[in-house]
């Protein structure tokens, strides 16, 4: 073919940072999908080859790599779009249209210059420094394609580098155009700042530079401070980071990071100030689950079982503590156990993380308490196994014993085993449970059908 080939962007960057990358994008001064079809030849792996012909690129998986061909090509953009015109263009041009210095570097593939690397705007260097700078003027990369503006903040988390300041000032201007850009592409990327080593530097970048309120005003809004008869709450918005990065040492699940940062989202809409007891929250927890459907619908999340798992940590997240702060009795914990079940123990991870005083000696004392409580969990479910709880007498054995159709009767007698059992008033054994069955019944006037019971 005789064109000029070059393997570009994310992998070049990788192997000058030390970071393993499966991913490999070559890009060809002429067409990519052909160069695709003719390695894939070569290779003897045709059926392997993936071509998007709208895009103009091909997408080859060869063993545990993906390495996607595209042409140079250079980029013109409408305002009310991210999507570009694209046309063909040189390496040079297709360099510029980058989004950062450190991404718009390129090692040549070709005979007369093999191994030689071109960097055009000086992303090496930048490398070194830590810096995420645009190579074209920022206020036009970011506006052309806002969702670069998330890619800067993203990258920044990721690999712990410093936006350049000029950049900073682009993206602040240029915040509210990332109402162009789909949810799904905005929480690609906020997901990845979640799972940065510590989530909070990306997020106070999102809050600062105005992007958070374009997206998750919610989020936004629990920042700020207020002071009444010189009384001051503290800054939510920064509690909130800080239990993600605390909890963000212990565990490197999204959801469960996320149960974090939505733990305190309903803390606004329940503050209050009382002169006697200063401010107070009450009920954020319960708010709080109530918000988890409507945020995640919104930001195009999944509304699944994890979005649920989220509402329980949010719904519970105060329940560990206050046990911790009373005398720990069993039946508290046997509730707790119940109510949680296999979730219990990420729920004491975000609880433990939830501890964000500044006083030593509190955090300590808590800390302690949280021990006596994990204890305490660990004796119950030995002893009652909770965890998993299934009812040692159902719905169908309370109809058969009395000859019921589904009637409020049969709930009314569950209820009643239930919660004999978390009150450790019977065992959570089905022998005791069917005798408390049969005494329950004869409460409500039902006579059993086999009377020898
Ligand atoms: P990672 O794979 O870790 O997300 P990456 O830099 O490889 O990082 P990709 O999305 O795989 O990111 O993109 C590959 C390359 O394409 C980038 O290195 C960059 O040169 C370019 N690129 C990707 N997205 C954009 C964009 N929105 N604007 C400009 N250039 C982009
Ligand atoms: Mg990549």
């Amino acid at each position: 073919m005789g064109c000029p080939v070059y393997v570009i962007g994310g992998w070049v960057r990788d192997i000058h940072l030390g970071r393993d990358s499966k991913d490999i994008d070559i890009v060809v001064v002429g067409s990519g999908v052909e160069l695709a079809g003719r390695v894939a030849e070569k290779l003897g792996k045709k059926e392997k080859l993936k071509v998007f012909k709208n895009f103009g690129t091909a997408m080859l998986r060869w063993n545990e790599w993906e390495v996607e061909f595209v042409g140079a090509r250079k980029e013109s953009y409408r305002y009310e779009s991210r999507k570009p015109i694209v046309e063909d263009a040189s390496l040079e041009e297709d360099m510029k249209r980058r989004d950062f210095t450190i991404n718009a570097m390129a090692i040549s593939l070709n005979p007369e210059n093999f191994g030689e690397l071109i960097d055009p705007f000086s992303g090496l260097e930048d490398l070194k420094n830590k810096i995420i700078r645009t190579p074209l003027d920022p206020d036009e990369t970011y506006s052309d394609d806002p969702l670069r503006m998330m890619r800067a903040i993203r990258f920044a988390s990721q690999l712990d580098f410093k936006i350049d300041c000029g950049s900073f000032e682009a993206i602040k201007r240029n915040a509210y155009r990332i109402g162009i850009v789909s949810m799904e592409r905005i929480m690609d990327e906020f997901n990845k700042i979640l799972l940065a080593p510590v989530p909070g530097k990306g997020l106070k970048m999102l809050r600062a530079s105005g992007l958070l309120k374009e997206f998750f005003p919610e989020l936004d809004q629990l920042h700020g401070v207020e002071v009444v008869d010189g009384k001051a709450h503290k800054d939510n918005f920064f509690h909130t980071l800080q239990v993600l990065d605390n909890l963000a040492e212990r565990t490197d699940d999204l959801w469960l990071r996320w149960a974090a940062l939505l733990h305190d989202i309903a803390k606004p809409a329940t503050k209050k100030f009382n002169p006697d007891v200063g401010w107070t929250f009450h009920g954020h927890e319960f708010l709080g689950k109530k918000m988890v459907p409507r945020i995640f619908r919104r930001l195009k999340l999944p509304m699944n079982e994890k979005m649920k798992y989220v509402q329980k940590l949010v719904l519970l997240h105060l329940r560990p503590i206050v046990l911790s702060t009373n005398v720990v009795t069993d039946s508290a914990v046997r509730r707790l156990l119940f109510e949680a079940g296999d979730d219990i123990d990420d729920l004491m991870l975000l609880c433990e993380a939830d501890i964000t005083s500044g006083n030593p000696e509190k955090v300590k004392r808590y800390l302690e308490n949280f021990e006596l409580v994990r204890k305490k969990l660990r004796e119950i479910e030995e002893k009652d196994h909770l965890r998993n709880w299934q009812p040692p007498v159902t719905g169908d054995d309370i109809m058969q014993a009395f000859n019921l159709k589904p009637s409020k009767e049969v709930g009314l007698i569950k209820a009643a085993i239930r919660e004999a059992i978390l009150d450790g008033e019977i065992p959570n054994q089905r022998e005791e449970a069917y005798r408390l069955m049969l005494d329950e019944g004869k409460k409500l006037g039902l006579t059993p059908v086999d009377s020898k019971n």
